[in-house]
């Protein structure tokens, strides 16, 4: 438990907190961290939702997935990456925010690649701005596949709303395609942040 203060009325009170997260452990969760209820706490004084900023490592033994969820700019702990850099198979990433780390949890879900699904975003982003140019930086979300040919869906704010928008699956065979072509395209060991700016070091 940690003292947490309510953005609204600036009242104190303890909030639980998860600076490690075994979802082999404890299954249950990984839908409080899928639908963000474990970053989210409600003042009992007034009843505003807060959302809370920590860092958590986040780890799926069977996906083989870690996710360090550190905000600001800091860096993981050197003596935790050299532990961890060569655990075998498995994908490390280190994100900013909640919104981040629930993306990664979806990707590794739909069993898909997020180096690969970066890329995805990049030619989504690409053709949305064709058709409308404000939407030329506009921030991609996945969100889950759909149908029977394995749309990828993502939701991207416009306007002050989430739209959401269906890729159809032959993109992300493509981009597949182009970063097993480019091994440089694989993020060093280590704790990688794998993201719009990731992927954009590529194409300048
Ligand atoms: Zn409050």
């Amino acid at each position: 438990m940690a003292p947490a203060n309510c953005h609204n009325c600036g009242q104190t009170s303890q909030q639980e907190l998860f600076p490690r997260i075994n979802v082999a452990q404890d299954p249950g969760l990984k839908d409080r961290v899928r639908d963000g209820s474990l970053f989210v706490w409600e003042c009992p004084y007034c009843g505003a939702r807060n959302l809370l900023r920590y860092q958590t490592l986040y780890h799926d033994p069977d996906a083989r997935l870690m996710v360090w969820l550190l905000p600001g700019d800091a860096l993981p702990p050197r003596e935790v990456e050299v532990a961890v850099r060569d655990l075998e198979g498995y994908t490390l990433r280190l994100v900013r925010e909640v919104g981040d780390l629930i993306e990664k949890v979806n990707i590794r879900d739909a069993g898909l690649d997020d180096v690969v699904l970066e890329m995805c975003k990049w030619v989504t982003r690409q053709e949305l701005s064709a058709k409308n140019p404000s939407l030329s930086d506009a921030s991609l979300r996945f969100l889950r596949t759909e149908g029977a040919d394995n749309d990828l869906v993502f939701a991207f704010p416009q306007g002050g709303q989430m739209q959401v928008v269906n890729v159809g699956f032959n993109v992300y065979e493509d981009a597949r395609g182009i970063v097993s072509r480019n091994p440089s395209m694989r993020p060093a060991p280590g704790f990688a942040q794998v993201d719009a700016a990731f992927l954009e070091a590529f194409f300048r």
